[in-house]
């Protein structure tokens, strides 16, 4: 599908766009204005977490519904790395997103190199997709990191390169949507 036929949500619309994708919250831009979808900007990364933000158009969830995406492992867990986002911003990306609306997709291998910007990866994240994705909706979540909450506003969710991974802990399922997203399994 081109990115050009895909309608983006109200939320997102306020982005500027780049090859027809919305330039959103989270994306990381470099010193140059030249945006890479591949790369998180890590301080507003961790600015959503700590205040509740979508991960894609920075607006307050309130008290939810939480959608979330990934594969079988983090569903099963019902641990996501990424996320919180909106139901229509996450529904979006799934359609969107070069990675999520592919079944081959890939993660950016190389580190990028910014200037004045230090760049973090995340050795226990693959950068091959799961064969199948989903994308989860839950009325609940919490913030951990090693295992122990985060506490919102706390001073430990304000330490983004130290002390291991953001994980997102999410409570029971409303939704979990196996469809949305191509699979590269059998059915
Ligand atoms: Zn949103």
């Amino acid at each position: 599908m081109n990115i050009k036929d895909i309608p983006i949500p109200q939320q997102l619309q306020k982005f500027p766009l780049f090859h027809g994708y919305p330039v959103h919250y989270t994306v990381f831009v470099d010193a140059n204005g030249k945006p890479n979808f591949k790369v998180m900007h890590e301080h507003r990364r961790i600015e959503c977490f700590n205040k509740n933000l979508c991960h894609l158009c920075g607006e307050d969830l309130g008290d939810g519904p939480f959608a979330f995406i990934g594969g079988p492992m983090c569903v099963k867990a019902h641990r996501f790395v990424d996320g919180p986002m909106g139901i229509e911003c996450a529904e979006y990306a799934a359609i969107a997103c070069p990675f999520l609306s592919s079944p081959d997709g890939k993660y950016a291998s190389i580190i990028p190199v910014s200037d004045g910007d230090k760049i973090v990866s995340y050795e226990n994240v693959s950068n091959v997709r799961p064969s199948k994705m989903a994308l989860v909706v839950g009325r609940s979540y919490k913030v951990q990191r090693n295992g122990y909450d985060v506490h919102v506003s706390g001073p430990h969710a304000n330490n983004p390169y130290g002390g291991g991974q953001l994980v997102c802990v999410v409570g029971q399922y409303s939704r979990c949507d196996w469809n949305i997203m191509p699979s590269s399994e059998e059915k």
